[in-house]
This record gives structure tokens, C-alpha cells and sequence, in this order.
């Protein structure tokens, strides 16, 4: 082994280390259902693993690596396990994972054009694929791979107060409902606007932004002198899936003159499915519109994407280049990506979605999508028939929200809340299922988030199974 100061192994033990690393993710994705989703452990048990003073000696790569795979790996949980019901899942594929490996292997930077031309010209098509899916203009619409939907939605918002408040944003007011994303709100902070500026709009019984109740808090700021900017709508909460009016919004951003951003991070794929497709109708009205690749379509982390309606706004708020200079680059130029978000160095994400798209294509992702729709219905009905279980919020985009609550029993409502709270607790420590709970209307539910493809039916019925003979010990 050479581990000299020029950072090399020899070709050999690249190449023994390269196909154990393979061998170790095909292993992976092959075992995932016959491993347990959770893992656990204490900050003391981790030290005890890994603390140590920076190794100031080389040491062989197999033990490093045997270390890894034995002890970083395994103490993860595994977001793409089939029983991984929680937070929004991470399925993932494996021909992304090799494209991920390809990117940082040839370490290509994604920042200009001249820098890699191929780089620049994948993101550029990747991303007219989705402005035509999405139905944003594919000619002046634009975009931009980022790392999340979080940055995503970052970056959303710098672009809106740009174009629409230059310097001065100090009366600039945003607006969301209460169930919108919490990276919205950090988004907000980040670019310093106060909290004063942000109005909560309540949402109502499906939990979709009351309009009313919007319509009245942008009356009511304009007569106290301070200026509605931006109003933001999901197109599926995190929550429950729910999709806001759309239409509605749009409407109103038209006539009152606000910038109007989506937050699609959770659903916004949806649209490649039929049912997914009719809910979120008016989602092609955005001027701006979050989703995350990362989440729906499969891909592994981290790849968010923001999508324009004209592309120029990004490289009007971006691109330090003179004004002279800005107008000759177009959607059909050499783009630098650097100019249209916060990044210079940029890993190269395009890559992912290209070749998973390519080697699966766009009909496997409708079928994926459009299975995992139906499986959270199929999951409600089920609920519905059995005699213990109660669907609070019924199965929106892949998800559904549901409680135990046994007929004959007439539990109290604190009741209900100790014992849902104690089957997801129970059912995480047991390891077979990762579920764990959220509020709802003051009520404590279980949550399923539905978004892999590999999760049967089955897998939910068992898992249902599991809580009911967990709880029954517990009354
Ligand atoms: C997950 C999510 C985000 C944040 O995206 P990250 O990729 O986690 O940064 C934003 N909005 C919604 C609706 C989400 O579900």
C-alpha cells in the first residue's frame, strides 16, 4: 500500500477497495428487507466507537474501511428499508448511486460552462424536462439543481425579494399557511426579514390555506401601509399531502401583484401520475416552484430543484456580471450555473437524474409514483375496515394519518393520545418499523408516508399487526 503525501493507493488497492465498497452497496440493496429500519444509540456508545484525536499515522485501508462498513453503516437508519413509514422515506436506486459515484469519482465541477460543457448541457436538458412536465413556458423558463428543498425554497425567495423589492423590504409581507414547511420560515430568517413580515394563514378542516382568511390578512396589511410581497403555497404539506388551492392563489397573486411560489418538495411529483396530476392542477401558475428529486423521484441525496418561469430572474439576482452583459445569455446559451444560484462549486446532480431516468425511464417513475398513490389508498381502506384503528387525515399524495381507537372502548382523547404516542414508541424501539407520530387538529396520529416502491401492502399489515399486539399490553 502507498500512502505517501500524494494521496494515493496503488492501482491495486484502489481496485480491491473500489469493488469491496460496490460489493458492500449491492449487498445493501439486495438485504434491505431482511435488516430491521431503526437503529439507536447513544451519544456515549458512538464515542466509544469513534472518539479519537485526528490520526496522525496512516492506517491500512481495509481496517478504515472494514470499520465503516461495519460500524458507520450499519448505525444508520435505513430510510430506503420498505418499513421506513416516517418523515418523507428516501427510496432511492441504484443506477443514481453509481451515476453519484461517477460525479465525485471524475470530480467534475458543475459551476461554468467551459469548466464541462457536458455537465452544463445535462442540466439544462434534465431541468426542460421538468419545465415541460410541469408545464412552465420551456422556452424563458429556467432552474437550477440544488442540494435540497430547502435550498431550493432559499433560493425561491432571494430571487422573489430581488425582483420585487429591490433593496427595501422592510414593509414586505410573505405569506403561508400553517401547515407550510418549516425551511419556508428558516428560509425567511436567513434572508432577514423579520417576524413580523410572515402572516400564518390558518388552514381549514382539510387543512388547506383558508382563503378567506388570506384574502383578509392582505386587505388588512395594504390598509396598514405595508406591502404584500409573496404569498406560498404547498403542493403537498409534509403533514398530510394536502395540496392549497392553487387556482385560488394564483388568482390572487395575479390581481394583488405578489409572487407566487410553490413549495412542491413533498408532492410536486406527483404530477407524473394520473390521480397526482389532477390534484395539483394550477401548479403550473408558479412563479417559482420547489421540488425535490431527492424525495419522490428516487434519487439519493441530496438534490433538490427550483424551477422559474423565466430564467433570466435567476441570473438577474445571481450573476455578479454587468447588467450588458446578462441579456445575451438565454435558456439556449452556454450556461454558467454559477450565475443562477448561490453556489460556485457545484457537484454535478444533473448526472443522477439523467441516467436513472434514461436507463428506467419515464414510464417506470409514472408507475412508481401512480403505485404508491394507490397504496395509500388501499392502506385506508384497510384501516377503515378494521374495528381499531380510525383514519384522521385520508390518504392525500402517499400519505395517511390514523390513530387507534378501538370501537367499544371510549377512550378519552388524553387517552388516545397517551397510547398512540406509546405504539409509536414502542413499535420504533422494537426496530421492524420506523413510525413515529404527528399532530393533527390537537391530536396525536400515526403517520405513513407511502413514497417506496418496494413497500408492499403486506409490509403494512404486518407493521399494523405489530402496534396491535404492542398496544394490547398496554391497557
Ligand atoms: C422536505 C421538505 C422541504 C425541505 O427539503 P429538504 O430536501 O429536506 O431540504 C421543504 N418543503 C417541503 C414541503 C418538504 O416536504
Amino acid at each position: 500500500m502507498s500512502t505517501s503525501h500524494k494521496l494515493q493507493l496503488s492501482k491495486e488497492d484502489m481496485r480491491s477497495f473500489g469493488y469491496q465498497v460496490i460489493d458492500s452497496i449491492v449487498e445493501h440493496f439486495a438485504s434491505e428487507r431482511d435488516k430491521m429500519p431503526v437503529t439507536q444509540a447513544s451519544r456515549e456508545e458512538m464515542d466509544s466507537i469513534f472518539n479519537m484525536e485526528s490520526p496522525e499515522k496512516p492506517t491500512h485501508y481495509q481496517d478504515v474501511l472494514d470499520l465503516v462498513i461495519n460500524k458507520v453503516l450499519p448505525n444508520s437508519n435505513i430510510v430506503s428499508h420498505p418499513k421506513s413509514f416516517s418523515f418523507v422515506p428516501g427510496p432511492s436506486n441504484y443506477v443514481s448511486v453509481m451515476a453519484d459515484t461517477l460525479a465525485t469519482g471524475f470530480n467534475v465541477f458543475s459551476g461554468g460552462w467551459a469548466a464541462s460543457p457536458a455537465a452544463a448541457e445535462l442540466e439544462i436538458v434534465t431541468m426542460n424536462w421538468l419545465l415541460k412536465l410541469f408545464k412552465f413556458p420551456t422556452k424563458k423558463g429556467g432552474g437550477i439543481f440544488t442540494s435540497g428543498g430547502s435550498m431550493a425554497n432559499l433560493t425561491a425567495l432571494v430571487t422573489a425579494r430581488r425582483l420585487r423589492c429591490g433593496d427595501d423590504f422592510s414593509k414586505a409581507i410573505i405569506y403561508m399557511s400553517d401547515q407550510a414547511h418549516s425551511s419556508n420560515i428558516k428560509a425567511i430568517r436567513v434572508l432577514g426579514f423579520k417576524k413580523e413580515q410572515v402572516r400564518i394563514i390558518p388552514t381549514d378542516i382539510e387543512f388547506k390555506m383558508a382563503i378567506n382568511k388570506l384574502k383578509n390578512a392582505i386587505a388588512k396589511d395594504r390598509l396598514e401601509g405595508l406591502t404584500p410581497f409573496c404569498i406560498i403555497a404547498s403542493a403537498g404539506t409534509t403533514n398530510t399531502g394536502t395540496v392549497d388551492p392553487l387556482n385560488e392563489i394564483s388568482k390572487i397573486c395575479k390581481k394583488e401583484k405578489l409572487w407566487f411560489h410553490i413549495d412542491g418538495a413533498y408532492g410536486g411529483a406527483a404530477i407524473l401520475s394520473k390521480k397526482g396530476n389532477a390534484l395539483l392542477k394550477g401548479i403550473e401558475k408558479a412563479d417559482s416552484l420547489t421540488i425535490d428529486p431527492h424525495k419522490w423521484l428516487y434519487q439519493p441525496y441530496e438534490m433538490g430543484c427550483l424551477l422559474v418561469r423565466n430564467h433570466k430572474w435567476l441570473s438577474q439576482t445571481f450573476s455578479e456580471k454587468p447588467e450588458y452583459l446578462r441579456d445575451i445569455e438565454g435558456n439556449t446559451s452556454e450556461i454558467n450555473f454559477y450565475d443562477h444560484g448561490i453556489q460556485l462549486t457545484r457537484r454535478f446532480r444533473a448526472l443522477k437524474f439523467y441516467m436513472s431516468l434514461k436507463t428506467f425511464g419515464m414510464g417506470a417513475f409514472r408507475k412508481a409514483i401512480a403505485y404508491n398513490i394507490d397504496l395509500a389508498e388501499n392502506v385506508e381502506d384497510l384501516l377503515r375496515q378494521s374495528s381499531n384503528w380510525e383514519v384522521v387525515s385520508p390518504a392525500t399524495l402517499a400519505v395517511i394519518n390514523f390513530r387507534y381507537n378501538p370501537i367499544g372502548k371510549s377512550f378519552s382523547e388524553k387517552e388516545l393520545d397517551v397510547l398512540n404516542q406509546a405504539i409509536s414508541k414502542k413499535i420504533t424501539e422494537s426496530r421492524e418499523a420506523l413510525l413515529v407520530t404527528t399532530v393533527l387538529q390537537n391530536q396525536i396520529v400515526l403517520r405513513m408516508c407511502l413514497i417506496n416502491p418496494r413497500t408492499t401492502i403486506e409490509d403494512v399489515k404486518d407493521t399494523l399487526q405489530s402496534c396491535e399486539k404492542l398496544v394490547e399490553g398496554l391497557y
